[in-house]
């Protein structure tokens, strides 16, 4: 891979290059040790695993376990927990849509906002769609976003059909591609055209996936109905479970204690499975669906374990920087909701967005946050956007088991 090219994937296989992985060492550093127990028996997981797990229970017609068989899970690692929650599936909605139209109005969300249009060789150069079925050509399937020579050069790696998960995706990507763009000047020297940390990059992601997942901004590009009336609650569970409560666990519990097992306390390699299982076990309240030997290391199917060990930690970053972001454009900009609001082609967020990403990392991360947000790293505005749920929650889990220990 050439040193001076950058890639930007969304979650699951972030990949870094070799001068950018040893940035990542380096930063990592500045999150010191995780925590040794995140909280298996905090109240978020627990009260949106009761609800799973209770659910789940009934869906299979099986008796309530203690924990959630992981084959349950829609996710082999249950890093997150998507497509539970059937009120909030709104992939009929996009029928009649063409690919091109989904990535073309993620590219009106950055334009609306301010941003200039993606270069041209973005859309000669970029694979963006499915390949037919019966192509001799292989491609990965997992959306990715490059800054080919650190200029004008970005293109992105997609398979963009017309339903929610890939909206929301390539609006993820092209907030790597306006990243790129944003730092692309010559103030900003080759070296530090990156994200102020590692995490601010999927954090921008991802900010702008949970922006174009908000029902008014849907409504406004004829996504939804007029008169779409959402069910609040469910919405809301969709996005704890498919986009952040689960994840936290599994990005800042299970993935950094078992890396640090293997890297700083030398964990004998014949306990690698048996730890990985605790951790999941532990953490994120899943079993596995029968016992796992050490003739397997599952920890190693994910792709970080072989190209960007020990990175794990920027997810979970970037997960609770994107609510913060969120949470000052919705309350002090838009004046809105986060939970309901519509950033659509709205240029004073444009403009504030982009006095973050024009720095590239040229300045401390806690200097830009403080600066931009006027708080350090917290997870304030992630408890608030999910506070309306707690009080629904409370009521469907009432009598049920909260917790798995
Ligand atoms: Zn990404």
């Amino acid at each position: 891979m050439n040193s001076n090219l950058t890639a930007k994937r969304s979650r699951p296989t972030k990949s870094t290059t070799n001068w950018k992985r040893v940035r990542t060492w380096k930063s990592a550093g500045q999150f010191g040790k995780p925590p040794r127990n995140p909280g298996p028996r905090s109240n978020r997981i627990s009260w949106s695993c009761a609800i799973s797990k209770y659910k789940l229970a009934e869906k299979y017609h099986q008796p309530v376990p203690q924990k959630i068989p992981a084959h349950w899970i829609n996710n082999r690692w249950a890093q997150e927990w998507p497509d539970l929650v059937e009120a909030a599936n709104i992939d009929k909605y996009f029928e009649g849509h063409s690919a091109d139209w989904i990535i073309k109005t993620a590219e009106q969300f950055y334009t609306g906002l301010g941003f200039s249009p993606l270069p041209e060789s973005f859309w000669k150069k970029s694979d963006l769609y499915p390949l037919p079925p019966d192509s001799k050509r292989k491609k990965n399937t997992h959306a990715s976003c490059w800054h080919i020579d650190l200029e004008n050069d970005i293109r992105s790696l997609q398979s963009i059909e017309p339903n929610a998960r890939w909206f929301f995706t390539a609006h993820h990507e092209l907030g790597h591609g306006y990243y790129f763009k944003a730092y692309t000047r010559p103030e900003v020297p080759y070296l530090l055209r990156t994200g102020a940390a590692p995490g601010f990059h999927e954090g921008v992601g991802e900010l702008i996936s949970l922006a174009s997942s908000q029902v008014p901004y849907l409504q406004s590009r004829g996504i939804l109905p007029k008169d779409f009336k959402p069910d609040m609650n469910a919405f809301l569970l969709d996005d704890a479970l498919a986009r952040a409560i689960p994840f936290i666990y599994f990005s800042c519990g299970t993935m950094p204690h078992w890396e640090a097992d293997i890297y700083a306390h030398n964990l004998p390699a014949d306990q690698w499975n048996a730890r990985w299982w605790k951790y999941v076990s532990d953490m994120q309240g899943i079993e596995p669906p029968s016992p796992r030997g050490e003739e397997w290391c599952d920890a190693a199917t994910k792709t970080h374990i072989n190209d960007t060990p020990a990175y794990y930690y920027n997810y979970a970053f970037a997960t609770v920087f994107k609510f913060q972001l969120h949470d000052y454009i919705a309350r002090k900009i838009l004046h809105q909701p986060p939970q309901s609001c519509n950033y659509a082609d709205n240029k004073e967020v444009g403009t504030w967005l982009n006095n973050i990403l024009k720095k590239g990392s040229t300045e401390d991360w806690r200097k830009v946050l403080k600066e931009a947000t006027g708080e350090d790293i917290s997870t304030r505005a992630m408890a608030d956007y999910f506070k309306p749920l707690q009080s629904w929650l409370e009521e469907q889990n009432k009598g049920r088991q909260i917790g798995w220990e």
